[in-house]
C-alpha cells in the first residue's frame, strides 16, 4: 500500500471524501461545465494585453487591496443591468464566486454553525461548507425542482441555519426562483433565529444573465442580511479569469474583509476584469445568442422525446432515464459519440451546457441517434 491521504493527520470530516471534480476529458465537444463556448473577441484580447502590460510595470508592488476601480465598474454594471442602483461600498470581489462563497461562510458560518441549500443544487455550497467546518443541511426541492416555501420553511424553522443558499437560476436544474419565494425564505430564516442577529441569505445568481426574468438584486433594499453573488465566469465568458463578486449592504462588505487574505485579488486579475468590463456590450451580445441556443435545445430535446426541465440558465437538464445507473449509461453513450455532457448525480437526469450552434447540433445528433437506437431495440424486443 502506498502512502495516501488517510495516512496524514487530516481533519476527520475530510476523511474518505472526494474533491470537486467535473471530468476534464479531451473530446471534440465539451458541454459539461457551463462555460461560455465563445472565446473572448480579439479587440478585448488586445485590451487585456494592454492593461496587463501596464499592471506588469507595477508588479513589484502589492495590488490595490480594496480593488476600488474594479468594484466601482462592477457596481456600474449591476446598476445598468439589474435595475437597482448599487455603489462601490455595496460590492465586493474575489477569485471566482467560489471564493466569495468561501469568504461568506468563513464570516457568517464555520465551526458550530450550519448552512442550508435546497438540493439538487450547486455542490460547492455543501463542499465549501465542509471546508470551512460548517455543518451542512440538505433542504428539499419539489418533483419539478422548484422550492416549495412551506417545505423549505419547515426545514429552516427546525434547523435554524446561519446561512441559507438560494441558487437562481439553479444549477444543475436550470430553474429560477420567484422573488416571493426568496422573500418568504428570508423571513423564515430571520424568524427562525429571532433574538439573534439573524441568518445570512445568499442568492447565487451565477447564471442570471441568461434568465428570462430580472435579477433578484433589488431585494437587497432594506434587507441587510441578503447577499447576491455573481460571477464573470459565465456571461462574461471569462471562467479562466476567476472573478466573482457580491452585492449587499455595505456592512456585509465590511464583514467579509475580516477573513479575506491580504491582496487576494492580483493586479493581473484586476486589470483583466476591468478590460472585460469595457467590452460588456459585446459580451452580452453573445449571451443573447446563447439564450436562443438554450431555447432551441429545450425545444429540440422535447421534440426528440426527452423530458426537459424549464431552463433560465445556459444549460438544460434532460431525462428521464429510469433505472439505477441509467443516466450514467446514457452519459457514456453520448461521450462515445464525442460529446461530453454532465452527470451531476441527479437520478434520471443529465445536464448539457448550451454551446455554439455547431456544438449543439453535434449533441442533438448524438441524442437523436441514441433515441432511434432505443426505439428500434424496443420494437424488436
Ligand atoms: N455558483 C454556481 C451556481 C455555479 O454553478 C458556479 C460554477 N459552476 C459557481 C457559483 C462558481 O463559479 P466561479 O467560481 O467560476 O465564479
Amino acid at each position: 500500500m502506498t502512502f495516501g491521504i488517510d495516512d496524514l493527520p487530516i481533519r476527520d470530516e475530510l476523511r474518505g471524501k472526494s474533491p470537486y471534480g467535473a471530468p476534464q476529458l479531451d473530446v471534440p465537444v465539451r458541454l459539461n461545465t457551463n462555460e461560455n463556448p465563445y472565446p473572448l473577441p480579439e479587440p478585448l484580447v488586445e485590451r487585456i494585453a494592454e492593461r496587463v502590460r501596464e499592471a506588469a510595470r507595477e508588479l513589484n508592488r502589492y495590488p490595490d487591496r480594496d480593488a476600488v476601480e474594479l468594484r466601482t465598474e462592477l457596481a456600474r454594471y449591476l446598476t445598468r443591468t439589474a435595475g437597482y442602483e448599487v455603489a462601490l461600498d455595496n460590492v465586493w470581489a474575489a477569485n471566482g464566486s467560489n471564493e466569495v462563497i468561501q469568504q461568506l461562510l468563513q464570516t457568517f458560518a464555520g465551526p458550530g454553525r450550519t448552512a442550508i441549500g435546497f438540493e439538487p443544487s450547486y455542490s460547492m455550497h455543501g463542499l465549501i461548507s465542509r471546508g470551512t467546518g460548517t455543518g451542512w443541511i440538505s433542504g428539499p426541492r419539489g418533483e419539478d425542482f422548484t422550492i416549495d416555501v412551506a417545505a423549505a420553511g419547515a426545514v429552516i424553522a427546525e434547523h435554524r441555519p446561519d446561512v441559507v443558499f438560494i441558487t437562481s437560476p439553479n444549477n444543475p436544474t436550470g430553474t429560477a426562483v420567484e422573488a416571493d419565494t426568496v422573500l418568504a425564505l428570508y423571513e423564515a430564516a430571520q424568524s427562525a433565529r429571532a433574538g439573534t442577529a439573524g441568518a445570512i441569505v445568499v442568492v447565487d445568481e451565477a447564471y442570471v444573465e441568461f434568465s428570462h426574468r430580472p435579477s433578484l438584486l433589488p431585494l437587497i433594499e432594506g434587507r441587510p442580511n441578503l447577499v447576491v453573488s455573481r460571477t464573470m465566469s459565465k456571461a462574461f465568458g471569462a471562467a479562466g479569469l476567476r472573478l466573482g463578486y457580491l452585492a449587499a449592504h455595505p456592512a456585509v462588505v465590511d464583514a467579509v474583509q475580516l477573513v479575506r487574505l491580504p491582496y487576494h485579488l492580483s493586479a493581473v486579475t484586476q486589470a483583466t476584469a476591468l478590460a472585460a468590463l469595457e467590452h460588456t456590450d459585446t459580451l452580452l451580445g453573445y449571451v443573447e445568442q446563447l439564450k436562443t441556443e438554450r431555447d432551441r435545445l429545450v425545444g429540440e430535446l422535447r421534440a426528440i422525446g426527452y423530458e426537459v426541465t424549464e431552463s433560465d440558465a445556459n444549460f438544460v437538464q434532460f431525462g428521464r432515464f429510469d433505472g439505477e445507473g441509467a443516466a450514467h449509461e446514457v452519459w457514456q453513450q453520448i461521450l462515445d459519440r464525442g460529446v461530453l455532457v454532465r452527470d451531476n448525480g441527479v437520478p434520471g437526469w443529465l445536464r448539457v451546457t448550451a454551446g455554439t450552434p455547431a456544438e449543439n447540433d453535434a449533441f442533438l445528433e448524438a441524442v437523436r441517434a441514441l433515441m432511434k437506437e432505443r426505439s428500434e431495440k424496443e420494437q424488436s424486443a
